[in-house]
């Protein structure tokens, strides 16, 4: 089947379309479509399975809140029915999805190892390395057989990732650079084996000190978390709540959902976090410079990058700008505008002439129940600007050299 154009498209949407605010007078650059043409950035940043085209998903959530939901046990406290609230709108990471479903799932690690049933469910929009496109998929569903009872799956699958509904790849870099974090081209998950925490050092050989700051034992480092900030970033969210982010794995506390973690891996997770503290610790500031703010909500958490707030007034904070949409009122939102603000509607006119009419029209019947007037939100608005301000001076910010403290 061939494509085919419309025959008659809608007028409104095509002025808009050709003359839109972001669209840029000819020959000059645009500005505020997105946040990535706000920075200057053309770059694309979401794929699709064939890469050869992006999928233009910048700044789509711009201004709104998320919750990020990460795999720490204090997680199983939170109850999940209040992120089914209106307005609420999560990312997952890893197989974190074993508790709650959410809006969407993020992974930097080899797909094998994270449910089936999130990369086939459409609902869950899936942010996968492009690198993983092409990756089979382990397949751990328990379905049902045909007398209906469970099977639990335990195979390799030959379904891969780029065969799933709602999957968008993105490209990673290796090397924490705090003052680009916001701005590089592609994706950070932290550091290369051979790269130092220093930020200064890159060795050559496994086992040799930093050529830099000459330590051995700060090399590599790498979390999903870090992507899952970039992502949520270049998607246009200016506030993250962290859930079941604790920074604290023992063999007693290691994730919400059932797995097995041998002594090694823990302390290798354990190393990371400390990792992550100071690169956290180094990207707040550049956070905060474009108005992007991120709130942990486990007040027991061990990461203490950032301030500290309790799932119930996070909760509150991200929705109260969308009230009781079950309750609100819907009759009447159908009448004209003029109607709908009470004011006197004017004497009908004859579109066909240019004579007003000698007598006046039949005034309409006065309703049973008459529409009440709809009273103007005061003044200043209670909502929320969805974009914050301009940026901060760049003298406001700290010099890129970053110091670490030990
Ligand atoms: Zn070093």
């Amino acid at each position: 089947m061939a494509r085919m154009e419309s025959i008659y498209k809608d007028g409104n949407d095509t002025i808009t379309t050709n003359t839109g605010r972001f669209r840029p007078p000819p020959n000059q650059p645009a500005q505020g479509v997105c946040v990535s043409w706000e920075f200057g950035q053309h770059n694309p940043f979401f794929f699709t399975r064939e890469k050869a085209e992006y999928l233009g998903l910048i700044g789509s959530y711009r201004g709104s809140s998320a919750f990020l939901i990460a795999g720490g046990p204090s997680f199983k406290g939170i109850d999940k029915q209040k992120l089914r609230l209106p307005g609420v709108w999560t990312m997952t990471i890893n197989n974190a999805t074993t508790s709650f479903r959410g809006n969407a799932n993020i992974i930097v690690d080899e797909p094998q190892r994270f449910n089936m049933s999130t990369f086939l469910d459409p609902a869950i929009q899936k942010f996968v390395p492009i690198d993983h496109f092409e990756s089979k998929l382990w397949d751990n569903r328990l379905v049902q057989d045909f007398n209906g009872n469970p099977v639990q799956m335990w195979e390799l699958s030959d379904i891969v990732v780029g065969e799933c509904p709602n999957v968008v790849g993105y490209r990673r870099n290796e090397k924490v650079a705090p003052w680009r974090f916001l701005y590089e081209d592609t994706i950070n998950w932290g550091n290369h084996q051979d790269i130092c925490l220093c930020g200064k050092g890159q060795r050559n050989n496994r086992g040799d000190p930093c050529p830099s700051c000459g330590r051995t034992g700060q090399f590599g480092g790498r979390s999903v978390m870090m992507s899952a900030f970039r992502v949520l970033f270049l998607l246009g969210f200016r506030t993250v709540y962290l859930l079941g982010v604790d920074f604290d794995m023992s063999p007693e506390k290691k994730y919400h959902f059932s797995e097995e973690r041998h002594t090694g891996a823990i302390n290798c997770n354990n190393s990371t976090y400390e990792k992550l503290q100071v690169w956290l610790a180094q990207l707040r500031p550049y956070f905060e410079a474009e108005r992007f703010r991120v709130v942990n909500c486990n007040m027991q958490s061990k990461l203490d990058a950032f301030d500290k707030m309790p799932f119930e007034q996070a909760l509150k904070e991200a929705t109260e700008h969308i009230g009781d949409p079950i309750k609100e009122r819907t009759m009447g939102m159908y009448a004209d505008l003029a109607q709908k603000r009470g004011i006197p509607q004017p004497p009908q006119r004859d579109p066909y002439t240019t004579t007003p009419p000698t007598t006046p029209p039949t005034p309409t019947p006065t309703p049973t129940t008459p529409p009440t007037p709809i009273s103007p939100l005061p003044s200043p608005s209670p909502l929320r600007p969805l974009l914050p301000g301009g940026p901060i001076p760049s003298a406001a910010l700290p010099p890129p050299e970053i110091k670490i403290t030990y």
